[in-house]
């Protein structure tokens, strides 16, 4: 099963989700598809997740999933089901209550903070970090009462480690790649990587190309970051991710048109180069051909993030 913890449709209702057809290749597996970032409220998110369900209801190999049987059923008939992700609690509205609505509606990831401070606490972007907030302390102890997972993923240092340390269930970079390997600020350090690990959860490495060296999307590139990886954490706490934008170009649109968003670390290679699906599902067999054990394959591609789905979609006793 490949488990694709992050990727991203053009985030408007019309967005073509057969897109996610792609990933077909590698047979069955899971997609968690961004319904909504820092610029967005509850209005647009829940537009955005009607919209999305509809389409993944409609589109033949296309699945919603609620529970872990779920995942397991449809991607062993060779099809992809299809979860849902937040980057930034904006989209809450301030309401600790929308979780348990977002839950019920598919939403298994949320990262409390897109790259930028806000109520819950500092950004992977930010220069100073002033940690979890009272709220942002709330915030965590709802997702882990309901069912949704934590997520460190452009979220500051300071407030991952907290994160962390609050949580009672696994947390989790769903797209973060190694800063000992490609000193990005997007990316994380070993100690980042440690701390989700001693909470159960996983690091999930990412094919974007400015994350994972100079605007470099390879294989050899993702290889070189899964391995760093599984050498601090243990091939138990190693996952991954496409962060693919199925709509490269408006990301692109929006690097330029929305400056204060990202800073120089995202465009001093030029225009952002993903890694396709097409290239993604290869990894299997590069990681093989590495010397990988199926086993070790099997937990990385998607066993991994499986487990802390059934450590933590279940709401509590
Ligand atoms: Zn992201």
């Amino acid at each position: 099963m490949l488990w694709d913890q992050h990727a991203c449709a053009e985030l408007v209702e019309t967005a073509d989700l057969s897109e996610l057809h792609r990933y077909r290749a590698a047979g069955g597996g899971l997609v968690s598809l961004n319904v909504g970032y820092a610029p967005h409220g509850p209005e647009v998110t829940a537009s955005l997740l009607r919209a999305f369900r509809a389409q993944v209801e409609r589109i033949e190999g296309l699945a919603l999933a609620a529970s872990v049987d779920d995942v397991d059923r449809i991607a062993a008939a060779g099809d992809t089901a299809v979860v849902f992700d937040l980057e930034d609690a904006a989209p809450l509205g301030g309401d600790l209550d929308a979780v348990a609505g977002l839950v019920a509606h598919g939403v298994r990831t949320l990262g409390p903070v897109y790259n930028h401070a806000n109520a819950a606490g500092g950004g992977c972007l930010d220069a100073v970090d002033p940690g979890l907030t009272r709220w942002g302390r709330d915030l965590v102890a709802e997702l882990n009462r309901r069912g949704m997972v934590p997520d460190g993923s452009h979220v500051g240092a300071r407030t991952t480690f907290d994160m962390c340390t609050v949580s009672t269930r696994p947390v989790v970079f769903s797209h973060s790649n190694m800063r000992a390997v490609w000193d990005h600020p997007r990316n994380i350090t070993d100690d980042q990587a440690r701390a989700v690990a001693d909470t159960g959860g996983v690091v999930g490495v990412t094919g974007v190309g400015i994350f994972l060296g100079p605007n470099t999307p390879t294989l050899e590139a993702m290889v070189r970051h899964l391995d760093h990886a599984v050498g601090v954490v243990g091939i138990e706490h190693v996952g991954v991710s496409t962060d693919f934008s199925f709509d490269w170009a408006t990301f692109r649109d929006v690097l330029s048109t929305s400056p204060e968003l990202y800073d120089a670390s995202y465009t001093a290679w030029g225009p952002v180069e993903w890694m396709p699906p097409e290239t993604f599902v290869g990894l299997g067999a590069a990681l093989a051909g590495r010397g990988w054990t199926d086993d070790h394959i099997a937990a990385v591609l998607g066993g991994n993030f499986r487990r802390v789905a059934l450590e933590s979609w279940e709401a509590p006793e």
